[in-house]
């Protein structure tokens, strides 16, 4: 594939300058591993995300770069499409972004570098063996909760961009760097509460935990809650009631085989690697209200994920029928249908393989890898779509991982939080051009 178009000025000595950004890069390592400790360090659940942004703040600041930290307005960010529903306030935990003002004046590519700051909660704590909240390095590891989602993300970009400015590279393009709230719950709402603040650039990378692996295509999902009716008796005379447990039961089982024969005919190639095509997974299911009562009701909720291609709504619409079907079946659903809600829901996205973007992304990858990269599409969601879908930019998502993301044990790797920095140092400069 074609590479884009560069600058003069980085195309007569590219070899130069790009060992000129892996040097710094490597004297930063220090720098990197200081700076995520102290992000994982400042407990950011969402909703408390305040301590965490003002990490980012400061060391933006020390950057020399213009600083914007505020809080998103909930009335306008609510009035938009894509907002999802949530239950914090934004009140002390503000989007904080970075600008570097590109050295042409406007005249190179800009480049929107992407992180979330907020985590899941560590519990259940006893099945840590490390401190999730201490950031301690033991064998080529960086543990806490974060680490890896996607905290070692936004210390890549961050020194990315500090490695490149402290080589006395100037970019000329606008290199942004973002770090949002509300992704973990809520997602897209941060990421969402920066485009409508204005910024916006020509490329996007989202610093989620990839492999290192390139990946310019994401899942949506929808997340559903489906209400299923019984009918209370004492349970002794259980045959004057309807019990939703059973009824619940089989609006479990229909969820299995709608879920089979969806991934059966609904296929993409950048998720051939994937056991399960179109996940439908299920994660709470509650009935019961007092002993020796029939249960009355049962509520089920969970998560059908899609994939490029198919809107939400075509999923809705696919489920709600379905379900339709199922009721129609049963003598009790079928005067007594489930009631489905959806409650949350974001759009998958891919990008052209074309997009110059991705081309490079995908060339630097193998650089700083040394094996050819391939590219995938991201087996769940993030704040990626906002960004292709509602802001336009051609969007990657790159980033370094390790294990333990939602569990025990968080981790990242070191080697893979270096080449990372090393991969987003190389995109700022070829993609933005140097002055
Ligand atoms: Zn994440």
């Amino acid at each position: 594939m074609a590479l884009p178009a560069h600058p003069q000025s980085l195309d007569t000595d590219w070899g130069g300058l790009r060992q000129q950004v892996l040097a710094s890069v490597e004297a930063h390592q220090e720098h990197l591993i200081t700076f995520l400790r102290a992000l994982i360090q400042a407990r950011s659940l969402t909703g408390q995300e305040g301590a965490a942004a003002a990490v980012c703040a400061a060391k933006l600041r020390e950057l020399s770069l213009d600083v914007d930290a505020w809080e998103i307005d909930g009335a306008q960010l609510r009035s938009h499409p894509a907002a999802n529903p949530s239950r914090f306030s934004y009140a002390g935990r503000p989007n904080v972004v970075g600008r570097y003002k590109g050295a042409a004046g406007g005249g190179g590519r800009s480049l929107l570098l992407n992180g979330h700051v907020d985590v899941v909660s560590p519990e259940p704590l006893d099945a840590w063996t490390r401190d999730p909240w201490g950031g301690e390095v033991k064998d080529n590891r960086l543990y806490g909760r974060g680490a890896m989602d996607m905290k070692g993300g936004i210390a890549c970009m961050i020194i990315a961009l500090e490695s490149v400015l402290a080589a006395g590279i100037r970019p000329a393009g606008d290199v942004l760097v973002e770090c949002v709230i509300e992704e973990e719950e809520g997602v897209g709402n941060g990421t969402l509460g920066s485009l409508l603040r204005g910024y916006t650039a020509d490329a996007c990378i989202v610093t989620e935990g990839t492999h290192l692996q390139v990946q310019p295509a994401m899942r949506g999902a929808l997340r559903w809650k489906i209400t299923v009716p019984g009918s209370a008796a004492h349970g002794t005379e259980k045959w004057k009631g309807a019990d939703a447990i059973e009824k619940g039961i089989i609006v479990w089982q229909a969820l299995r085989h709608f879920e089979d024969a969806m991934s059966a005919i609904h296929t993409h190639p950048l998720y051939a690697g994937y056991p399960i095509s179109i996940p439908v997974a299920p994660d709470m299911f509650q009935a019961g209200v007092w002993r020796g009562m029939v249960p009355p009701e049962c509520v089920i909720e969970g998560y059908l994920e899609t994939l490029p291609g198919q809107s939400t709504a075509y999923w809705e619409d696919a489920l709600r029928a379905y379900l339709r079907q199922v009721a129609a079946s049963d003598p009790w659903l079928s005067t007594h249908p489930p009631r489905l809600d959806i409650t949350e829901r974001y759009e998958a996205y891919e990008e052209s393989l074309t997009d110059p973007f991705v081309a490079l992304m995908q060339q630097i990858a193998s650089d700083v890898t040394g094996e050819a990269a391939t590219l995938n599409g991201l087996n769940g969601g993030c704040d990626a779509y906002i960004r292709h879908v509602y802001g336009n930019s051609p969007t990657v998502i790159f980033g370094p991982s390790g294990g333990g993301a939602h569990g025990a044990d968080e981790y990242v790797s070191v080697d893979q939080l270096r080449d990372a920095t090393r991969a987003m140092a190389l995109a700022i400069v070829r993609w933005c051009g140097v002055a």
